[in-house]
């Protein structure tokens, strides 16, 4: 059932799990739950559509490269899957075999554990039964770069696909309009006791469960976990722990720009780095679109104008200005866009401001900042796609001077894939959750979402992070289930 918190306040009080936010990670989790005989309360704080009420909390400053937190998220019901664009590509076993450079570990479980729930996953996100992730061109001869692979999700909004499930599963109950304002943890049993929870009017409650998850999104998971003044007084947010660290994003660099040979077809290319190259380069993963602007055909004459105008600008001294020529958008010109790994880094992080929302919680900033290590992967990814280009006589690549020389501010943008900041780790000194998603130093209180990646590889996140949200929700079900006995 769907309620609206600002009119109906009755809670029961016997929830096993009280999940907060109901984005993909919160609804399935929901879902799963309450089917397997769970009594299970998900507390959204927007509302069923857009409001701008809602979305003012989620205003935050930023110190490091734009990122636009309050753009690329969205408050209410079905969370940011409202525009997200389905692109889904799983993660592979060596995102989980190879560690970040620096003293951060990897993931502390390997992709088999995550495996099985693939199938569901891409179910979940309406991707056809059984339908394989096929190479979408050849590869770059070379062995640097495999054809990417990916399949777009309809994409489906979370919202509207499940709103009967959410409406009608019994044992689940959903509030709208119901914020997390508060968690409240117990030192003596080494549980959190309850949620505070909040309308917009300022009505407060507490809410007991025997679990809680957090599942708000990779920002507001951290935002969550350093607000709460019991979780500090206990030292489980720890002053020099990593709660809000490790802020990652997949990087879009402009790469720069491309021209096919003659006689090369202009259909749109997906390279994918290859383990071997992140080997031999100790660089991470990502991905690069070729994708041509126009027709190809008309390449010979636009050679001679870029030729001309190149030599004339030599000529004249304005090599400077020969980046401007590169960025004619003439016919057969080519661009390249990416999705690159940005390792985890503890300088990239979330925290806590001075100032408080109308809700009393703490607003914080976002300092999304990247590594040496970060600068090399682009390097990396940038000189070797150009030398194959060339090589394998695919044409030519005209890279942007910032891609090979690191001293150069870069030009990025970021892809709205928020990760790390409760990453995943076998101790608490390199992480924030357990392997089972299980805040360290806490009993009950769990984190759902791409906040829990150790690391981020160059696959988006949504499909992977249901996956986890599958395993989590087993997790639970068993852990209840040795514990309690009976389903209600
Ligand atoms: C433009 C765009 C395109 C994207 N395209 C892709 C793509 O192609 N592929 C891909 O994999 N990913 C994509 N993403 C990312 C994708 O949207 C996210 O990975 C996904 O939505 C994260 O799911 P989530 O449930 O963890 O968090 P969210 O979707 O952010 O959901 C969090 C929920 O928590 C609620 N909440 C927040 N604070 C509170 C509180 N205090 N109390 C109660 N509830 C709260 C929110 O209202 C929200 O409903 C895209 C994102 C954007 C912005």
């Amino acid at each position: 059932m769907i309620r609206d918190y600002q009119t109906q306040k009755t809670l029961r009080e016997d929830y096993d799990v009280c999940i907060i936010g109901a984005g993909p990670a919160g609804i399935t989790l929901a879902l799963h739950l309450a089917k397997a005989g769970w009594r299970v309360l998900l507390a959204e704080a927007g509302g069923h559509e857009y409001s701008p009420r809602s979305q003012a909390f989620y205003h935050c400053t930023s110190t490091g490269l734009e990122m636009y937190p309050q753009e690329t998220r969205l408050r209410y019901l079905g969370g940011t899957s409202n525009h997200w664009a389905g692109r889904c590509r799983p993660f592979t076993p060596s995102d989980f075999a190879v560690a970040p450079p620096g003293n951060l570990p990897g993931w502390p479980i390997p992709y088999s554990d995550i495996e099985p729930y693939l199938a569901p996953a891409m179910a979940i996100v309406d991707l056809p039964e059984g339908a394989d992730f096929q190479p979408l061109n050849t590869a770059l001869a070379g062995g640097d770069f495999d054809p990417d692979r990916f399949l777009l999700s309809p994409p489906t909004r979370f919202a509207q696909k499940y709103a009967s499930a959410l409406a009608d599963t019994a044992g689940l109950d959903v509030f709208i309009n119901c914020n997390c304002v508060d968690l409240e943890f117990d030192p003596a049993s080494g549980r959190l006791a309850a949620v505070v929870l909040s309308d917009y009017e300022r009505q407060r409650q507490r809410l007991v469960a025997r679990h809680f998850i957090l599942a708000t999104g990779a920002i507001e998971n951290a935002r969550q976990l350093l607000n709460s003044q019991s979780l500090r007084a206990a030292g489980v947010v720890a002053q020099d722990g990593l709660v809000g660290h490790c802020l990652m994003e997949h990087l879009n660099v402009d790469m720069g720009t491309f021209i096919l040979k003659d006689g090369q077809n202009g259909e749109p290319r997906e390279y994918y780095t290859t383990d071997a190259f992140v080997a031999e380069y100790q660089a991470g993963k990502g991905n690069v679109a070729a994708t041509v602007l126009s027709e190809v055909r008309t390449y010979g004459r636009t050679a001679e104008v870029k030729h001309f105008l190149e030599s004339l600008m030599c000529d004249m001294g304005w090599a400077s200005k020969i980046d401007f020529i590169a960025k004619f958008s003439c016919p057969g010109d080519g661009v390249l866009s990416t999705m690159i790994e940005q390792y985890p880094n503890t300088q990239s992080r979330i925290s806590l401001l001075d100032e408080k929302d109308d809700l009393g919680m703490y607003r914080v900033n976002v300092n999304w900042a990247l590594s040496a290590g970060d600068r090399h992967t682009i390097q990396c990814i940038g000189g070797e796609l150009a030398k194959q280009f060339a090589e394998t006589g695919l044409g030519f690549i005209k890279l942007n001077d910032y891609v090979y020389d690191t001293a150069l501010p870069l030009k990025l943008s970021p892809h709205a894939h928020h990760m790390g900041t409760t990453r995943m780790a076998a101790a608490k000194e390199f992480g924030v959750v357990d392997s089972d998603c299980k805040v360290f130093g806490t009993d009950n209180l769990y984190v759902a979402g791409s906040s829990i990646f150790a690391t981020g590889g160059a696959s988006n996140p949504t499909m992977p992070l249901l996956q986890f949200a599958l395993r989590l929700a087993d997790h639970l079900d068993n852990r209840m289930k040795a514990a309690h006995g009976a389903h209600v």
